[in-house]
């Protein structure tokens, strides 16, 4: 860690005591930020950086709403209105019982670096709520939304915070959110959130955007190899949205998958995973992905609790959630001859397992470039709001896929410039880095 950067890092382990994986989240962006602090001092001035690591707003609220069983239940609902240099805060909302401030300030933090790497204008924020949907009817999700937002609206809006979603926040979810803002404000804001269902404003392609974002990603680092997603075998955790559109473009691409997973387990499947019998269990009947070997049959099976990383394959996506990838899981991988790893989800790999792929030179994406595409597309809804416009699926996926090109090479010529050479992780911190930094100063002490 370069020394100026060293006590920055202190303070913030200081300040915000216990949020581990906020910790993690900022010492891995300040141990990229060593080379270029030292070829432009000025960056480090007026407190910038300190700035970046410490949070415009964060709302803390309680939402309290009644069950099918006329019980009153109470969560707790968060946003974190991280930086707002180049746009307004943007970034998804999560429920999953593991939310805390810590969760949602690692997640905001990286949105900004993700958001400015895209190179459109939004800041980076991130939301959410430690309610289970696991489990809870369609009328419970609809009065949970309806209470959060009943807080939330008020610090929203298409100029000032435009959430989307994130795990346990799909299009259902957006769909009771944003009803409920245009019940509160008698106003159709479409702008104000994002991931909307298309007969109500929202734009094709965004909810297969991060996944296909993400393979996009990959695409171009196998082409710096020589290669591509023909005939290779590739394992995708999590069967979410982030999986499911990760999978769908890997078969595009020729590519085979043979495992995938939810928070219970994994299945491997030696015929090719079946995305369509997956998208049924996950997306339609809602159920757990144990299911699948059932209605598949012999070539598939299930491993309750297992690590889907012993699976060999030559592409891994970790899209499930953060440390879901540790060291020992990254050192099988690479002895079972991976050759790229693309991060559907945010910080999915450990530091260790970073360093593991990075040193036996597997071509490593970090989350905060590979699943950009899904922030992408939120603002190309945006766009398509603000011009009462809506594009066909294939100028979007186009436009989607122009953007992952460019970022891809925006962190390859940054890395290549500070001499790292193939290291994305330096190159997608610094490029994300120097955008957010350049707009601060020229903003002033705000
Ligand atoms: P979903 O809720 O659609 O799916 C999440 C998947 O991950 C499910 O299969 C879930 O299993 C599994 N999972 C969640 N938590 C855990 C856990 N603690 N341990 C093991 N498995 C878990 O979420 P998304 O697909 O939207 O998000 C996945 C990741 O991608 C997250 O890191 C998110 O931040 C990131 N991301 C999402 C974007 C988007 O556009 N949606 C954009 C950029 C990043 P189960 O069903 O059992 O809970």
């Amino acid at each position: 860690m370069d020394e100026k950067l060293q006590p920055i890092l202190d303070e913030v382990l200081r300040r915000n005591a216990g949020e581990e994986e906020f910790h993690q989240a900022v010492r891995e962006v300040l141990e990229s930020l060593g080379p270029v602090v030292a070829r432009h001092p000025a960056y480090a001035d007026g407190a910038l950086i300190e700035r970046l690591c410490e949070p415009e707003r964060q709302i803390i609220f309680r939402v309290p709403w009644v069950d099918d069983h006329a019980q009153v239940q109470i969560n707790r609902g968060f946003r974190v209105q991280f930086n707002s240099a180049l746009g307004p805060y943007k970034g998804g909302l999560r429920f999953h019982p593991s939310v805390n401030l810590g969760i949602i300030k690692f997640l905001g933090f990286e949105q900004t670096f993700k958001n400015a790497l895209t190179g459109l204008p939004i800041g980076g924020g991130k939301g959410g709520s430690d309610f289970n949907p696991r489990g809870r009817s369609d009328a419970e999700i609809m009065r949970f939304c309806q209470s959060f937002m009943t807080e939330m609206y008020r610090h929203l809006g298409e100029y000032t915070d435009v959430p989307a979603g994130d795990i346990g926040v799909g299009g259902r979810e957006i769909g009771y959110l944003f009803g409920q803002y245009k019940r509160i404000t008698n106003r159709y804001e479409a702008g104000v959130l994002t991931g909307k269902g298309l007969v109500y404003g929202g734009s094709r392609a965004r909810t297969e955007a991060t996944g296909f974002g993400a393979v996009f990603f990959v695409r171009q680092m196998l082409a710096t190899r020589g290669t591509d997603f023909d005939g290779k075998h590739a394992t995708v955790s999590g069967s979410g949205n982030v999986a499911i559109y990760t999978m769908e473009k890997i078969l595009q691409f020729g590519g085979k998958v043979v495992a995938c997973s939810d928070s219970g387990g994994y299945v491997v499947d030696e015929s090719g995973i079946d995305l369509d019998l997956v998208k049924q269990i996950k997306e339609i009947r809602r159920e757990r992905i144990s299911e699948y070997p059932r209605l598949k049959g012999a070539s598939a099976h299930y491993i309750e609790k297992g690590r889907i990383w012993d699976v060999p394959c030559e592409i891994a996506m970790p899209s499930a959630t953060q440390n879901e990838l540790n060291g020992k899981d990254a050192r099988q991988l690479v002895q079972n001859g991976v050759i790229a790893v693309g991060e559907g989800a945010n910080m999915p790999s450990t530091p260790e397992a970073v360093r593991i792929f990075q040193e036996a030179g597997v071509l490593f994406a970090p989350g905060k470039a590979a699943n950009a595409g899904g922030v992408a597309t939120s603002a190309l809804e945006m766009q398509q709001n603000a011009s009462r416009d809506s594009w066909s699926f294939r100028e979007t996926e186009e436009r989607l896929e122009r953007i992952m090109c460019n970022i891809h090479d925006s962190c390859a010529d940054t890395a290549e410039q500070y001499g790292s050479p193939g290291n994305y992780v330096l190159g997608a911190n610094i490029a994300g880095f120097v955008r957010v930094a350049e707009a601060m100063r020229a903003l002033g002490l705000i």
